[in-house]
C-alpha cells in the first residue's frame, strides 16, 4: 500500500528510525501489556526531540489524524494503544531518553519523557538522592507515562502520587505548540498551575515531552518485614500501631491475600518465609537517621503481642528485603500466568477496607459462588487491586458488581491505573453529570478536534454530546 504524501514527507523528515511503517516493526506497539486491546497503528513515529514531536503533531493536526502517545506500554487500562481502524498514529517517546539535569542541592531531576523510571531512580541514587516513585513495572515504564497516568505505586503512603513530585512540565499541545514550563521551583503561585491538567490526563490533552521531578534525601537505613495477620482489620490496626511508633518513616504498607501468595508460590516456585495464613502485610520503613531498626523491631514486637500480627520475618540484608518484595511484585505476573482475570483498581476510605472486602465478596458470591479473588494492594492508600479470576460471566457484569460496592462505600473505580479505554464506559456511567460536563469542557478547550488519544478517558466524539 502506498503511503499518503504527508506520511511520506514525515518519513523523509524523521528518517527510518523515526517512522516505522513496516507491519512487523509496528506490531510491538499495537497491543497493550495485558494483551487485551489489540489495535492497528497507521504507523509509529519515534521522534528524537521536542521539535520533532511538535512537527509530527502539526502535520497530524493539519490532516485530521489522531495520535496515541506511548511510553513503556505497561499501562493497565489500554490507554497507550490505537484502535483497530488503522487510522491512528502511535507516537512513541522511547527515543527521547536523556536525563537533562540532576541537582542534588535543589533536589530536582529533569528528564525527557522516554527515560525509563528505573534509569531515573538510579541516576538520583548516584548523587545520594531518592526519586521515590516505585512500581513493579519500573524497568519499562517511562517518565512521560508515569506523569500521564499520575502513577501511584509502592511509596504513595509517604511521598504521595506522581502529581506530588512533579515541579515542571514541557508539553506539546494538540496543534503542535510547545509549552515549556520546566521550572525547578518548589513554590510557584504565578497564575494557573496548568501542568496539573496534563498530569494523569493519559495523553488526551497533549504530549508530555519532559518533566522536572522533585527528589528527596536518600534514606540511610531501611527495614522490610513480612507479617501474617488474622484479617484486614488487624492489618489496619497493625499499620496504626506501627505509625504511632515509627511515624512517617513508614514508606509502604502492602496488603496481600493468602491466595495472592499461593499464586506467586505456584508460578515462581518461591518458598514461603513465614507460616501460611489468610492475609499478609509487607511493610517498609526508611529513614535518613540512625536507630530505625531498633525502633522497628520494638514496634513489630508490640504489634505481635497485641495480636495484630500472627507471625513475621524481618529482612536482615538488602538481598533478603528484595526477596520479600518479590512476593508483592510478582503477584501481577503470577495472576497473568494463572489465566485471564477481571481487574479492579479501586480505592475506598481506609477505615472502610474490611467492610468493603466483606461486601464485595458477598456480592460476587451472589453473582457466582466459588469465584476466586486475587486481592492485594496499597493498604495505606486505601487502594486495592481486587482482581476476579475468570468466571462464566462477562467482565462487564463482574465490573458492575464490584464497582456498585465501591460506589456504595464512596470509593473510586480507578485509584491509580487510570481510565484508558478499559474503563471509559464505567466512568461515564458513574461520574456525576456536572463533573463529566466539566471534563468535556477541558477537553474541548485543549483538543477541540478530538485528535489526542481519542476514546481514552472520555467517550469519542465529544462534539456530539456537549
Ligand atoms: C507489573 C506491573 C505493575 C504495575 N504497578 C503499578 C503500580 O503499582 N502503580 C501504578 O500506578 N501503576 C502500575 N502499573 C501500571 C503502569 O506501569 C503505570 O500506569 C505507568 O505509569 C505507565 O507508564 P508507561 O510509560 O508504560 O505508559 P504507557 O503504558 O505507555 O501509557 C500510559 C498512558 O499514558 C499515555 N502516555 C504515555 N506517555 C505519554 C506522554 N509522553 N505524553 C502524554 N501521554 C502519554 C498513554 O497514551 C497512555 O494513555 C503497573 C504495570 C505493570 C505491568
Amino acid at each position: 500500500m502506498t503511503m499518503p504524501d504527508w506520511l511520506a514527507s514525515l518519513h523523509n523528515q524523521l528518517g527510518p528510525a523515526g517512522l516505522l511503517t513496516n507491519p512487523a516493526n509496528v506490531e510491538p506497539y499495537a497491543i497493550d501489556w495485558r494483551r487485551l486491546f489489540p489495535g492497528k497503528p497507521l504507523a509509529v513515529a519515534r521522534p528524537a526531540n521536542t521539535g520533532e514531536v511538535s512537527a509530527i503533531v502539526k502535520l497530524c493536526h493539519a490532516h485530521g489524524v489522531a495520535i496515541v502517545p506511548q511510553g513503556g506500554n505497561t499501562g493497565m487500562a489500554g490507554g497507550a494503544v490505537p484502535d483497530a481502524s488503522g487510522g491512528e498514529l502511535v507516537l512513541s517517546l522511547s527515543r527521547m531518553n536523556t536525563i537533562r539535569s540532576i541537582d542534588p542541592v535543589g533536589m530536582t531531576l529533569e528528564a525527557e519523557a522516554g527515560v525509563i523510571l528505573k534509569t531515573a531512580q538510579d541516576a538520583a541514587a548516584h548523587v545520594g538522592r531518592l526519586l521515590p516513585i516505585s512500581l513493579a513495572a519500573e524497568g519499562s515504564a517511562m517518565i512521560g507515562g508515569i506523569v500521564s497516568t499520575n502513577a501511584g505505586g509502592l511509596n504513595v503512603l509517604r511521598y504521595g502520587m506522581t502529581r506530588a513530585l512533579v515541579l515542571g512540565l514541557e508539553v506539546v499541545l494538540a496543534d503542535g505548540t510547545v509549552v515549556n514550563g520546566l521550572r525547578h521551583l518548589r513554590k510557584d503561585n504565578a497564575g494557573y498551575d496548568w501542568k496539573q491538567l496534563f498530569i494523569g490526563s493519559e495523553g488526551t490533552l497533549g504530549i508530555t515531552t519532559a518533566a522536572v521531578l522533585r527528589l528527596l534525601p536518600q534514606p540511610k537505613d531501611s527495614v522490610t518485614a513480612l507479617l501474617s495477620v488474622p484479617n484486614p482489620q488487624a492489618a489496619l490496626d497493625l499499620l496504626a500501631c506501627l505509625q504511632n511508633t515509627l511515624g512517617d518513616s513508614i514508606t509502604a504498607c502492602e496488603l496481600m491475600a493468602g491466595f495472592s501468595l499461593d499464586l506467586v508460590e505456584k508460578h515462581f516456585s518461591f518458598s514461603r518465609p513465614i507460616a501460611d495464613g489468610e492475609w499478609f502485610v509487607l511493610i517498609e520503613a526508611a529513614s535518613t537517621l540512625s536507630g530505625l531498626r531498633e525502633a522497628a523491631e520494638t514496634a513489630l514486637g508490640d504489634a505481635l503481642e497485641q495480636g495484630f500480627a500472627l507471625d513475621g520475618t524481618v529482612a536482615e540484608s538488602g538481598r533478603q528485603a528484595t526477596e520479600l518484595w518479590q512476593w508483592r511484585e510478582r503477584i501481577t505476573e503470577s495472576e497473568a500466568k494463572e489465566g485471564k482475570s477481571v481487574k479492579h483498581d479501586v480505592s475506598v476510605p481506609i477505615p472502610q477496607i474490611p467492610a468493603f472486602l466483606v461486601a464485595a465478596d458477598e456480592a460476587l458470591a451472589r453473582l457466582q459462588p466459588g469465584t476466586r479473588v486475587n486481592c492485594f494492594g496499597h493498604l495505606g492508600d486505601g487502594n486495592l487491586h481486587y482482581n476476579v479470576l475468570i468466571t462464566d460471566h462477562h467482565p462487564d457484569a463482574v465490573n458492575a458488581v464490584v464497582h456498585d460496592v465501591v460506589q456504595r462505600f464512596g470509593g473510586s473505580i480507578s485509584a491509580e491505573h487510570g481510565i484508558g479505554q478499559y474503563r471509559v464506559a464505567e466512568l461515564a456511567r458513574r461520574r456525576a453529570p456536572e463533573e463529566q460536563a466539566l471534563a468535556r469542557r477541558i477537553k474541548m478547550a485543549l483538543d477541540p478536534d478530538d485528535l489526542m488519544n481519542p476514546g481514552k478517558v472520555l467517550p469519542r466524539h465529544l462534539q456530539d454530546v456537549s
